[in-house]
């Protein structure tokens, strides 16, 4: 939920141009610029798709790494008159499949004979993400089993490839993401305005998980005992329309709907542990040579109430945002 930041971005565009020019990886992006040749042979150079080819074959580098908003000034340019070579519509202008010259662009760019090779292998190594960004209720892993990486996610392509096959390996148009959130995804538009972006934006900013009005106030007394199918989960900031679509699209509050046990033993937690217990903790809390086994408050908070209470955290592990929204709206933990 929290917007994905490379550390050193030039250097991350160019380890994954690397990839992609597959230094040691049998010349992966000559075969693509060969395969783009050959597809440009099936056309004459009166043909858009010939010209589109040479267009793609020449600015290959840029495209790579093209940010989101140049990605949309590109569709924005190109979609209206000539989406129908890529893709087909009904007569409500609604995407029905892609063209055969759409899935040989595909084809020709290496998106499938990349994706477990380099693309997988590019997440992985770079990776300092370790959610779904979609719905932070997922891990998104990998690991190396017998010598070979294991990895636990899909890749999703942020403006979808069988709408816009030429920004099918970009980059900044590929995210890890949980099965469900892109399955949920599908091939709808996903423009910056309507949605949030993986490279732009951090969702979390912009709503809170609370207890919804089905949750009595009283259950966040101090010795009303809590029965969790009494509580209800909702979000706050859906007048935000990016709230409200991010929401729909990827069933937020009905995916957390199903987390009101959580929801209490967080609440349980805030009152076991209460602010001047915690503070106490850290102070006496020592081993047996009386150094402080914890550093500081927010390991002391970590460990006690199972909260990362840094919003720059909430992609290290599931379900982060819903526990530090949840403590905080129980007024515990601030
Ligand atoms: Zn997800």
């Amino acid at each position: 939920m929290e917007k994905i930041e490379f550390h050193n971005r030039n250097e991350v565009e160019k380890i994954y141009t690397d990839f992609i020019y597959a230094k040691g990886l049998h010349g992966n992006t000559k075969k693509s610029i060969d395969d783009l040749k050959e597809l440009r042979k099936e056309y004459h150079c009166g043909q858009f798709q010939y010209h589109f080819v040479t267009l793609l074959i020449r600015n290959f580098k840029r495209v790579l790494v093209m940010s989101p908003k140049e990605m949309e000034i590109w569709i924005k340019r190109i979609d209206p008159c000539f989406g129908k070579c890529f893709y087909e519509v009904n007569n409500k202008g609604e995407y029905v499949k892609q063209t055969p010259f759409g899935e040989k662009l595909v084809q020709s760019l290496g998106y499938e004979r990349l994706q477990n090779k380099i693309l997988k292998k590019f997440f992985h190594e770079t990776n300092n993400f370790k959610t779904c960004y979609y719905c932070n209720s997922q891990y998104t892993l990998t690991f190396v089993k017998e010598e070979l990486e294991s990895v636990k996610f899909q890749i999703d392509h942020i403006f979808p490839k069988k709408k816009y096959p030429y920004f099918s390996i970009s980059l900044y148009n590929l995210i890890p993401s949980c099965a469900n959130c892109n399955l949920n995804k599908g091939d709808g538009d996903f423009w910056t305005k309507d949605y949030f972006h993986p490279y732009l934006d951090s969702v979390g900013d912009y709503f809170k998980f609370t207890l919804g009005k089905k949750s009595d106030g009283t259950i966040l007394l101090k010795g009303a005992s809590i029965d969790h199918s009494d509580l209800q989960i909702d979000i706050t900031g859906t007048g935000n329309i990016k709230v409200k679509n991010h929401n729909e699209l990827f069933d937020i509050t009905g995916i957390y709907g199903n987390f009101t046990e959580i929801a209490s033993e967080i609440i349980e937690l805030g009152r076991e542990y209460p602010e001047s217990k915690r503070k106490e903790l850290l102070k006496h809390y020592k081993d047996s040579k009386d150094r402080p086994l914890f550093q500081d408050q927010e390991s002391i908070d970590r460990v006690f109430l199972r909260v990362y209470p840094n919003k720059k955290d909430i992609n290290k592990r599931p379900l982060s945002k819903f526990i530090q929204d949840i403590s905080r709206f129980s007024d515990f933990y601030n």
